[in-house]
């Protein structure tokens, strides 16, 4: 049994607050090489370029890769044999909100997060019902595991939902994901993960467009036909020359991603959630051996 503190939990949320907004994931650095590479317009390799330039003296100068510290959001995951101080996850959730207030306050950072009606600031990062805070248990990890996500607004900004028509299947989801990377053009800061989610109710599609959006380059759809609906969008949305910034090219998104779950015979609902080109995260396992962290 692996007793964790909620003071190391504290510690280590605001650890990965200022962490994922420092340091660049190594497969959307990787994303940034592929799509310079094979950009043929002058100009989106001008700002491909200015954009890769921006992450190597963020790191190192140890300052943020982008202004905006976005809405936070963790996802953690209970491991097997983990005891959390014997509370029932309402201390855990406290020590996270600690941990982002503590970040803010501490670094500083620039408090992104206002209050929906009177737009107050409390300058903490935090507010009703923020940081989202996202609690999943899985048996076959030791430990407890925390991603953090600051997630920008110009991409958070740019989401949707369509309950479609079900005679219409894929062809609905497929118009539906391409109009919206039109409509967002370059106010969600491409290039972009285009996450899609496909199925269930019109919260869990949502939800699942998220997850897609804010998956590591590289990964795919568990499903296999979700994964062809990814192939074909990827190569789609590229296509359309939006281009980096929205100012025209070829490198209109690193990769669309798709996550799918069951849905009712008579609905089809498809929603769009984009990661814009500051695609930032970063993770932390607390297990026997300690803390480690990670992406
Ligand atoms: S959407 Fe992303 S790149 Fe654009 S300002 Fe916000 S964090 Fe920065």
């Amino acid at each position: 049994m692996l007793r964790i503190d909620p003071g190391v939990v504290e510690n280590v949320a605001k650890e990965l607050y200022i962490r994922a907004l420092k340091i660049l994931p190594p497969d959307i650095k990787q994303g940034f090489d592929t799509l310079a590479a094979r950009e043929t317009a002058a100009t989106a390799q001008n700002v491909l370029g200015t954009m890769i330039r921006n992450i190597a003296v963020a790191e190192a100068t140890d300052n943020l890769l982008c202004q905006d510290t976005g809405i936070p959001i963790y996802n953690v995951t209970i491991g097997r044999g983990v005891e959390l101080s014997g509370d029932d996850g309402a201390a855990l959730k406290a020590a996270i909100r600690k941990g982002c207030e503590r970040a803010t306050r501490e670094h500083p950072l620039r408090s992104s997060i206002v209050h929906p009606l009177t737009r107050a600031n409390e300058h903490t990062s935090c507010g009703i019902g923020v940081p989202v805070i996202q609690i999943d248990h899985r048996d076959e990890i030791d430990g407890l595991r925390i991603e953090m996500i600051p997630k920008g607004s110009g991409s958070e900004n740019n989401s949707w939902l369509k309950m479609a028509v079900p005679a219409e299947g894929i062809d609905a989801i497929k118009t539906f994901v391409i109009d919206c990377v039109l409509d967002a053009g370059g106010k969600t800061c491409p290039p972009t993960i285009v996450g899609v989610g496909v199925g269930g109710t019109a919260d869990l599609c949502m939800h699942l467009a998220k997850i897609a959006a804010t998956r590591p380059l590289g990964t795919h759809c568990a499903d296999a036909e979700g994964a062809k609906l990814e192939d074909e969008l990827s190569g789609a949305v590229n296509m359309l020359g939006v281009g980096p910034q929205g100012l025209g090219g070829d490198a209109t998104a690193f990769a669309v991603h798709v996550e799918l779950a069951a849905t009712h015979i008579t609905m089809n609902p498809v929603a769009v959630n984009m990661q814009c080109h500051s695609a930032r995260r970063a993770s932390a396992a607390i297990t026997s051996a300690g803390v480690s962290y990670g992406f």
